[in-house]
């Protein structure tokens, strides 16, 4: 079986249904076909991550990251407004609660302030005003972070989105047409040919860039993200989140409140045998 389309999208998770839904709204009439390996969208970290909407206080300013997050936090939300989608602009604190960590923190604000954002600098008799359960030398509070659930995101935007989306149909062979766009097998034979590939395949991106012919010059080293759930989530009003530390590329433990009203203290990190 073959298939003609402008946009090859692989990877049905949040990257690849926001590229598809945002490319059938921006040129209507565009054929975006998705090819997604699982049985149905956000199967992997789109489904599995802490449900915040980030809203973009630690990235540098100017940068398309910090650009992007601002932009995309207050997006999300509208998102979420005008779809029905379970959501909550929370605010987050972020507890300092070494003397070594107040730099850092101090620096958080003047990055989110230069980033547009709404923080407030607390001490220690300001912050139980926010939390009452939490301790700390000094914090921050950052208006605009939110909650929702990515997996209710992710199948929204694939319904509301014009492409065609296919599950089950994982891509192992891309071939280059010269001048002609790229074709796409999917391991159940059926090929889709098209004019661009957009690889969102997340954690298998740089073998999906191989399997293109690419040579992306790294490779992913997955770790797995473990989690708890509070027994007492009456404990936690919103977001908690420690300074985060440089040597690490992680945002650290944090107890994060869901929208379904329970809270998560995580994730760890661990490294794990498979990416998957
Ligand atoms: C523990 C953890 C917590 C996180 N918390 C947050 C958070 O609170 N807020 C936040 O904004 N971000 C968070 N993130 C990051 C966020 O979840 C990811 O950045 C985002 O989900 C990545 O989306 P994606 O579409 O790139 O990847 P994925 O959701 O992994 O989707 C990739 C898709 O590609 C498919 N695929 C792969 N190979 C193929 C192939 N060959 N053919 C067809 N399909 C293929 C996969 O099956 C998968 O469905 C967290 C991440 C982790 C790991």
């Amino acid at each position: 079986m073959r298939d003609e389309t402008d946009v090859v999208v692989i990877g049905a998770g949040i990257v690849g249904l926001s590229t598809a839904y945002a490319l059938s709204r921006q040129h209507p009439g565009i054929r975006v076909t998705v090819l997604e390996k699982e049985q149905g969208p956000a199967r992997h970290q789109t489904g599995r991550n802490s449900g915040v909407i980030h809203s973009g206080v630690y990235y540098r300013p100017g940068s398309l990251k910090a650009r992007y997050a601002t932009r995309g936090a207050a997006e999300m939300v509208r998102f979420c407004a005008e779809h029905g989608i379970p959501h909550e602009v929370t605010g987050k604190l972020i507890v300092a609660t070494g003397r070594e960590e107040l730099p850092r923190l101090h620096a958080l604000v003047q990055r989110g302030r230069e980033n547009g954002i709404p923080v407030r600098e607390l001490g220690p008799s300001q912050i139980p005003a926010y939390e009452p359960e939490a301790r700390g030398l000094a914090a921050i509070h950052v208006a605009t972070t939110g909650i929702c659930d990515y997996g209710t995101v992710a199948r929204v935007l694939a319904e509301s989105s014009k492409a065609d989306i296919r599950y089950g149909a994982e891509a192992d062979l891309i071939s280059r047409r010269l001048g002609r766009g790229v074709a796409v097998r999917a391991k159940d034979g059926t090929v889709v040919r098209g004019r661009v590939l957009v690889n969102c395949a997340g954690l298998q991106c740089d073998r999906v860039a191989r399997l293109a012919g690419d040579d992306p010059k790294m490779r992913i080293v997955p770790f797995r993200g473990e989690y708890y759930e509070l027994a007492r989530p009456e404990l936690v009003r919103g977001l908690v989140y420690p300074v985060p530390d440089p040597a690490f590329p992680f945002l650290g433990v944090h107890l994060t409140r869901g929208v379904d009203g329970g809270v998560h203290v995580g994730p760890n990190a661990v490294l794990a045998g498979a990416r998957e």
